[in-house]
């Protein structure tokens, strides 16, 4: 394939879902047996970084798992075509400015190949297909789809304060779509049927190398190999070097903080994987510029274990870390929220409506608004571990009953069910 990549992620079973709620489980089972063979095709920007590669890496196996025929596919496309959707995305978080002719008709020019590509894919017309499109980087291939085709976007960014013009140029294809899937109540557009959208959170993947349960010994083993100190304070954020992340606030912390606790360490764990991000490159190596000369600042910008060894390590760093930090200016959800409070940690997130859905203030975890709140609030948690254990045990309870995989299945297999009788 040209324009696409297949991706084939590794296989998942559904069954061991059952512990975490029958209902669930048995509503799942039922409504996948009248969707049993249905043709759902995912597509995306990216095969690999980000969070929407890490949900489709898991919702294509379990989709299969259930009998539902799912598939993968991911863009192909050059560094140009990533800068202007990066622009795209950037305004719909709330930047200022706006696209100009040449970049709209760049992105939409670059999607014709694909588009014709996927309708070859399609290429039985009468053969029903529920095809679901994930962010405004794949959404013009709504033009390309045929009648029979049930269409979903699932938007994944932060559209609390979007930018109106960027909103208004990608509101036809919205249009279009049978169902539109967004994180928060506040990301639907004015303009946009209420009918027509679901809210539905993402979810993460207990058994996933992830998220489960390591031993103390590999821990300690991983950071060794990247030379941090585990009998000092660490605190981290794991996150793609971009601005609504605010790294550069977390290390106004780090250092606000660190008058408090001298030894404390902070890991900024970015691996530029993500290739529809391609500012990513621009803020690590100007961090790195910065912060060179202190070795308690860890900073690292690519992947150098294999990839299980860098779950591992993901799953290590939530794990070790006396604080968890995101500290997000806008955050559509916020996967990494989530995984830290599954592994019973208290999070620090940045005041944005993604991270206030996890996050209750002073229950599980501490909402902040600036560096020197955050950097009180890590001084507090590392000082009083009890505190921090009594919130992150709350934290876990809450990701169970609400952001875990099963719930997430079942949200889409009601809105397969539900758009089904009309196209599918
Ligand atoms: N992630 C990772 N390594 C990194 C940064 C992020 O593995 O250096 C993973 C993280 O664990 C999470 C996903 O990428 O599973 C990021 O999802 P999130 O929703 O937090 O943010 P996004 O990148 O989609 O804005």
């Amino acid at each position: 394939m040209k324009h696409f990549m297949v991706q084939y992620p590794a296989r998942e079973a559904f069954r061991p879902y059952a512990r975490f709620g029958g209902g669930i489980y048995s509503r799942c089972l039922a409504l996948s047996k009248s969707l049993k063979g249905l043709r759902v095709i995912h597509i995306n920007s990216t095969a690999s970084g980000g969070g929407v590669a890490e949900l489709l890496k898991n919702q294509i196996p379990l989709e299969k798992d259930l009998g539902l025929a799912s598939r993968w596919l991911a863009l192909r496309e050059p560094k140009r075509f990533f800068f202007v959707t990066k622009k795209i995305h950037n305004l719909l978080q709330g930047q200022k400015g706006f696209l100009s002719d040449p970049e709209k008709n760049y992105y939409l020019s670059r999607l014709d190949e694909p588009g014709r590509e996927l309708r070859k894919i399609l290429n039985t017309p009468g053969k029903p297909t529920v095809v679901v499109l994930h962010d405004p980087q794949v959404l013009p291939l709504i033009n390309f789809l045929f009648a029979a085709s049930a269409v979903i976007v699932r938007l994944h960014i932060d559209l609390s304060s979007a930018n109106k013009s960027a909103l208004k140029f990608l509101r036809p294809f919205l249009e279009k779509a049978d169902r539109v899937i967004i994180s928060h109540r506040l990301y639907r557009p004015v303009w946009l049927d209420k009918n027509k959208t679901t809210i539905s959170y993402p979810a993460i993947n207990p058994f996933s190398d992830k998220n489960r349960e390591i031993a103390s010994g590999k821990i300690s083993g991983l950071f060794k190999h990247f030379g941090i100190d585990e009998t000092r304070p660490i605190a981290t954020q794991i996150s793609r070097f971009d601005p609504w992340k605010d790294p550069e606030g977390v290390i106004q912390a780090y250092y606000l903080a660190k008058k408090e606790l001298p030894k404390l360490q902070l890991v900024l764990e970015g691996a530029m994987e993500a290739k529809d991000d391609p500012q990513a490159a621009a803020i690590y190596n100007q961090l790195t510029m910065e912060y060179k000369n202190d070795p308690d600042i860890f900073l690292h910008g690519g992947k150098t274990l294999s990839d299980l060894s860098y779950q591992t390590w993901i799953n290590a760093l939530q794990r070790r870390a006396d604080v968890v930090i995101q500290k997000s200016l806008r955050e559509g959800f916020g996967l990494t929220v989530t995984e830290a409070l599954w592994k019973g940690k208290a999070v620090i997130g940045g005041n944005a409506a993604g991270i206030k859905v996890q996050i209750k203030n002073g229950r599980n975890g501490f909402i902040v608004k600036s560096p020197s709140e955050c950097a009180k609030r890590m001084v507090q948690l590392i000082n009083n571990p009890g505190l921090a254990r009594t919130l992150g045990k709350s934290g876990k309870n809450i990701v169970r009953k609400n952001f875990l995989f099963n719930r997430l299945i079942l949200d889409f297999l009601e809105i397969y069910t539900e758009i089904s009788p009309t196209k599918v």
